[in-house]
């Protein structure tokens, strides 16, 4: 496993030499319900990332835990950033290890919310104009395997601290899961943006939390750890 925090420069010139693909991950500091902790989608991301990293050589940088929530905004604990700075410290960090030799970027979210996904794919999308030989890929697992994680759960339209992020936690630290929030899902009325999110999404879950289960959440981690691998696998042997 590259971790590459933990990794000496001597080691990174070594590294280099065998893969030039690097995965930069992101979470939240988010509110995940009256049960879950702030940092679910950093956890599920990072849990997955780790269990990739030891069966495939990628350098693993640590990971980004704050990202753009836009619902859960003004929910107690939640701490958003703003599009232009996730976009901004992006673009940095692939840039930047652009000119230390890395080719292959990965931007791996554990936060599928639309405002934080899109701000990471307009950095890629700049990017892969300005630099050359490079190969980026932008995801988050509740985009390429939507139904593949919805077949794991019960629950019809699960998402935020619902069924499957309480069974991935449960899974990865039982010891963090504070009993189960009611079923709900949010109320905002469509088309509009409101500003008092609480009002129309009290307890910030968004579906059934009690059908959570540890097996449930285990398939779920091991699919986005294969998932993950074979990305990796197809961006360095793709020429897109
Ligand atoms: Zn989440």
């Amino acid at each position: 496993m590259i971790l590459l925090e933990k990794i000496t420069m001597d080691e990174f010139k070594k590294y280099l030499k065998k893969t030039k693909t690097i995965v930069f991950p992101f979470g939240t500091i988010e509110e995940h319900g009256s049960h879950l902790p702030l940092f679910t989608d950093s956890l599920i991301i990072q849990e997955s990332l780790y269990i990739a990293a030891k069966k495939k050589k990628f350098f693993l940088a640590p990971i980004i835990h704050y990202g753009v929530c836009t619902t859960t905004k003004e929910h107690p604990g939640t701490i958003s950033i703003r599009p232009e700075t996730l976009r901004l410290l992006s673009a940095d960090l692939v840039i930047e290890s652009y000119k230390k030799g890395l080719r292959n970027f990965l931007l791996i979210s554990g936060h599928g919310g639309s405002l934080h996904m899109s701000a990471l794919k307009e950095t890629a999308e700049s990017l892969i104009n300005h630099l050359e030989n490079v190969k980026i890929a932008v995801f988050s697992p509740y985009d390429i395997l939507y139904k593949e994680l919805s077949a794991i759960v019960e629950t019809p339209n699960d998402s935020h601290a619902g069924e499957l992020e309480t069974s991935m936690v449960l899974y990865l630290t039982p010891e963090l899961v504070k009993g189960r929030a009611a079923a709900e899902y949010p109320q905002i009325p469509k088309p509009f943006i409101v500003k008092d999110k609480i009002k129309y999404w009290r307890g910030g879950v968004w579906g059934d939390p009690s059908k959570a289960t540890i097996k449930k959440g285990e398939r779920a981690i091991k699919l986005i750890a294969d998932t993950i691998i074979s990305v990796i696998d197809e961006i360095e042997k793709t020429s897109f």
